[in-house]
């Protein structure tokens, strides 16, 4: 599939909305979850095939060197009647092709993906939600605080750079929201752990939704178990990108780390 860039907006310093329409979206067809994602192709900029390519197919023939570098990324909105897509991506600092991309993007690019496929959207069964994240995890956030009714309850904690990078959080739910601010030092990687062990869980067992850096979710994620006495059934965790690595890089080793995590803290 594939879409076109109709416009971009820089949300906050170190993210990038993009909207797409047109393309082939007209086929577009959502799941129904809050953490629906894409799999994105950014085509090389040398390569000898079309703007628009089907993925599948480019990596069945052409050479290698010419296969898209891919990268998942969340569907912040889906407009039904317009046929529009929003995805947020976070500009981080590191290179990488697809903060790249969506730091250069304008009106008319084409952007390729496989999907959408997604798992969670908040059961207004569960006690309480609760969401802890960085910024990539804030479109699927976002997201599901939009998917609530009034009655639900929402405690959410979000680690990001600093004020300019919060984004504004609409829900019906009664929302405990707290924004936490990184320091530029080795503090950060226990930011989001330190502010899920200060809570007071009280009543009933929370519905989690912990998404983000892999080192981060999987420490909360053994807490949650080991400390609280969650469940995993209780819980929709994944390791979204690794620090210091390219997405190639966590790929080739990402399925035996989340073998090693889902193996930790088994209760159930
Ligand atoms: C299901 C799923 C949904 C996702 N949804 C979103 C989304 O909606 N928005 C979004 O922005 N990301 C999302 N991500 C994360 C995104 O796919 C990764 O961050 C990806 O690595 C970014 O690719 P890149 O080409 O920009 O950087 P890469 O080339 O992969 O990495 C280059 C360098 O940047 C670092 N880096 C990568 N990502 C980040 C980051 N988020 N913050 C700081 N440093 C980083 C890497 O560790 C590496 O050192 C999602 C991931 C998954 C699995």
């Amino acid at each position: 599939m594939h879409g076109r860039v109709t416009s971009t907006e820089q949300l906050t310093p170190g993210m990038v909305r993009v909207v797409l329409g047109g393309g082939d979206l007209e086929r577009l067809e959502m799941p129904h979850a809050t953490d629906a994602y894409v799999n994105v192709a950014f085509r090389p900029a040398a390569a000898s095939y079309d703007q628009v390519f089907d993925p599948k197919a480019v990596r069945e023939t052409a050479p290698q060197e010419e296969w898209p570098a891919r990268r998942r990324y969340t569907v912040r909105s889906w407009d039904a009647e317009t046929r529009e897509l929003v995805v947020d991506f976070v500009v981080h600092a590191d290179e990488g092709v697809a903060s790249r991309w969506a730091l250069t993007a304008q009106p008319g690019d084409v952007l390729v993906f496989e999907g959408p496929s997604g798992d969670y959207r908040p059961t207004p069964a569960a006690d309480w939600h609760l969401l802890v994240g960085d910024e990539s995890a804030l479109p699927a956030i976002a997201a599901s605080l939009e998917a609530m009714t009034s009655g639900e309850r929402a405690v959410v904690r979000v680690v990001c750079d600093g004020p300019a990078h919060q984004v504004d959080l609409s829900t019906r739910a009664d929302l405990d929201l707290e924004w936490l601010h990184r320091h530029g030092d080795e503090r950060d990687a226990s930011l989001l752990l330190a502010a899920v062990e200060a809570l007071d869980f009280g009543e009933g067992t929370p519905f989690g939704f912990v998404h983000g850096e892999a080192d981060e979710i999987r420490a909360i994620r053994r807490h949650l178990l080991t400390e609280r006495g969650m469940t995993r059934r209780d819980l929709s965790c994944s390791p979204y990108w690794r620090r210091t690595m390219t997405d190639e890089a966590w790929r080739r080793i990402k399925r035996e780390y989340v073998a090693a995590m889902e193996a930790e803290a088994v209760t159930s």
